[in-house]
């Protein structure tokens, strides 16, 4: 039996397994996608000690750092559920394996937020995205539309507008909510266009997108002629696997924890955008403030304490 099994392959998965392996206990770390929603992040410039890092490369580097102790083993897979056990837990993998550890500590992240209008699901992959920085560099030269006014909209907005001829930006309200390093960069950009105080309500298309369609008319027509449209309107914790242990969630729908980024359960443990911790503020700093954290209340627990 392991120590402690984390799950997630993120910032606060990759670097709860830095500490839990200099506290020396036997660690492994599983997931299914590799890097979790920092691959996600074009330019980083919010991680202390490097000014601008691509996000991909980034994770690769708490990756090497994690499995760089001999004690941390990661296991690639996904997790189909946890079960409590005499003295711990087990992990039961897709593909029939189990894990068992004494601890767990979720660092699942989240997954990006679907708005369910009328053709999103048929155009998923022919031109719709819930990624702007991943595939906005397939749409070189053409025109599309980004969804939402967070950090990743905006920062899609921008990136996208290195490639594309024109990006509409359409968000439902007046103002963004991103930092306003982003909406600098919006602004700066004359190839970007704001929709404001605008809900899509459907995506058009033939065999790909060819078309938004909005409740207000935006220059005196209700339809965006669109190569691509990018929905970018937030996301929602990945709480499956501990909801279904009974672990508690906060009125957000995240996992409750205490400041030792500890569950209602004994023994179980998260971090990062699963969690409620740090006041919701989904950042690369904050998943790993709470992953150190989720660390040393393991290495307490397993002495003895709470
Ligand atoms: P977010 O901050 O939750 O923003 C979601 C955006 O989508 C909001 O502008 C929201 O509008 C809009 N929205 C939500 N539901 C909608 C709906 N049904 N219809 C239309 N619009 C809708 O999400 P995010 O931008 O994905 O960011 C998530 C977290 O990751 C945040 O903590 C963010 O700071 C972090 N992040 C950080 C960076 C960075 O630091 N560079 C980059 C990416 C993400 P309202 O504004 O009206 O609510």
């Amino acid at each position: 039996m392991k120590d402690v099994a984390i799950i997630g392959l993120g910032c606060a998965g990759y670097t709860a397994a830095v500490y839990t392996a200099r506290y020396k206990l036997d660690t492994v770390i599983v997931g299914e996608v590799e890097g979790g929603m920092g691959m996600s992040a074009a330019d980083v410039g919010n991680w202390p000690g490097e000014i601008e890092i691509a996000g991909p490369d980034l994770m690769q580097k708490y990756k090497d750092h994690a499995l760089s102790y001999d004690n941390v083993n990661l296991v690639s897979g996904r997790v189909e559920k946890v079960d409590q056990i005499d003295g711990g837990f087990s992990l039961v993998m897709q593909n029939g394996d189990t894990i068992e550890a004494k601890t767990v500590i979720f660092a699942t992240g989240s997954n990006k937020r679907h708005l369910g209008l009328p053709g999103e699901e048929e155009f998923s992959g022919k031109g719709v995205s819930y990624c702007a920085t991943c595939d906005a560099f397939f749409y070189r030269d053409k025109t599309v539309a980004v969804l939402g006014g967070g950090d990743s909209a905006v920062e899609g907005a921008a990136i996208a507008a290195q490639v594309a001829k024109t990006v509409y930006l359409v968000h439902r309200r007046d103002e963004f909510r991103a930092e306003p390093f982003w909406v600098d960069k919006v602004n700066e950009k004359d190839n970007i266009e704001f929709v404001l105080n605008t809900n899509a309500v459907e995506i058009l298309g033939d065999q790909k997108v060819t078309g938004l369609k909005l409740d207000t008319p935006f220059n005196g027509s209700d339809t965006l002629d669109v190569d691509g449209v990018f929905i970018e309107v937030g996301s929602i914790p990945a709480i499956d696997l501990p909801k279904q242990m009974g672990c508690e969630l906060d009125d957000r729908g995240h996992l409750q924890v205490d400041a030792a980024m500890r569950t209602n359960i004994k023994g179980v443990f998260a971090a990062g955008d699963v969690s409620s911790g740090s006041n919701h503020f989904a950042q690369f700093a904050t998943a790993a403030g709470e992953g150190a954290v989720a660390a040393n209340s393991v290495f307490s627990f397993l002495q003895g304490g709470e």
